[in-house]
């Protein structure tokens, strides 16, 4: 669809100076104004269009950019899309001034409202903390919290506002330029909800509310860890006149684990073993979080080797497998030894399969990291 030139919208000519602009848009806009052509769909799409046309023109960077090279020139020219997007609200928040007198704010708020009925209220949200082990982490669980909340008091009634008709706005007429014009405000009796308590029970306060301490079952999937936050919708503060409740916010706090060290959902342990143990090989057993699991020390470990658990860190949050745990074996050299225990060593250190000749795949401590963590 080819646009129409935005000064032919107007009716005026491209030396039209700033306040010539103002006015034809004035004009233009007071014609097509939905007010006065209530329901009629090409008046308000003639509506838009000199808004677009205006939002244009009244820019002198937008306006220079549209002369040089005309509707081409504003693709993206941000605000309203210059595809004609303009909403009705936005022309009001944009050019009220241009109505003049105070009109254009009441007039844009009682525009949007008209269509969007009385409003609920919204109960406040509230924030707990919950501590989770590894395990719990590792498996998901149910925790049982006790919060304090609004809610809503038994036997309270409400009943239609009286002074809106539990349509939430008042509606007034005025006076202005445009002729006799309705403007709507937000009904002062029951500030746009429609309804006002009819009956409180004792002990409620005037919203019909009362402060409850009330048990609320936290179901707690696997994979979480430290900082993540649930919801658990409607365990908030119960919004008064039976609007929408607010929900119950659970930031996880991580307990850390006696011996394994979570970094992600991979789980670290480190495994001390005796130098017999590293020369002659063995068999160990290892904490996973769940159970333990039997690892074999290979004959010739060197201190330092990383043996990865494939699956036995923790779960991810969305169902795509588990972390690994990684064994960090370090070999414990003694610092007491008996005369026998002195001697034997002494008899061994200077023979050749005690002096160091690391291998090519002993790799470095710098470049174990490195592989782990890429
Ligand atoms: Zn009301």
């Amino acid at each position: 669809m080819s646009k129409r030139d935005y000064y032919e919208i107007l009716g005026i000519s491209k030396s039209a100076s700033a306040d010539e602009i103002k006015k034809a848009y004035r004009k233009q806009a007071i014609k097509y104004h939905p007010d006065k052509n209530p329901g009629d769909k090409e008046a308000e799409e003639k509506f838009k269009e000199a808004a677009e046309a205006y939002e244009v023109l009244s820019d002198p960077n937008k306006k220079a950019r549209y002369d040089q090279y005309g509707h081409a020139g504003m693709g993206g020219s941000g605000g309203f899309g210059g595809g004609g997007g303009m909403n009705m609200e936005d022309i009001f928040s944009h050019f009220g001034d241009i109505f003049g007198g105070g009109f254009g704010g009441g007039f844009g708020g009682g525009f949007g409202q008209q269509q969007r009925g009385p409003r609920r209220m919204k109960g406040s949200d509230l924030r707990i903390r919950v501590k989770l082990n590894l395990e719990e982490m590792m498996n998901g669980t149910t925790k049982k919290v006790k919060v304090k909340r609004f809610k809503q008091a038994p036997g309270t009634t409400f009943k239609t506002c009286p002074t809106c008709n539990g349509s939430g706005v008042q509606i007034r007429v005025t006076n202005t330029f445009l002729g006799q014009m309705q403007t709507q405000t937000t009904c002062g009796t029951c500030q746009g909800i429609g309804k006002v308590a009819d009956h409180i029970p004792p002990g409620a306060n005037n919203q019909g509310l009362n402060k409850i301490e009330e048990t609320v079952e936290i179901k707690i999937p696997a994979g979480v860890r430290e900082g993540i936050q649930l919801q658990v919708a409607g365990k908030g503060n119960d919004a008064p006149f039976d609007g929408i409740a607010g929900d119950l916010l659970v930031l996880i706090d991580e307990e850390p684990h006696a011996e394994l060290k979570r970094d992600g959902n991979n789980l670290h342990y480190d495994l001390y073993i005796s130098i017999p143990d590293a020369i002659l090989g063995s068999s160990k057993e290892v904490p996973a979080v769940n159970n333990k699991v039997r690892i074999k020390i290979d004959k010739g470990t060197q201190s330092g080797k990383v043996l990865r658990l494939k699956g036995q860190g923790l779960p991810s949050l969305n169902g795509h497998g588990n972390g690994d745990l990684f064994i960090h074996i370090n070999v414990w050299t003694p610092d007491k030894l008996t005369k026998e225990q002195e001697a034997f060593f002494e008899k061994i250190k200077d023979d050749e399969n005690f002096s160091p000749h690391p291998q090519k795949d002993d790799k470095s401590f710098f470049d174990r990291v490195k592989e782990m963590f890429s």
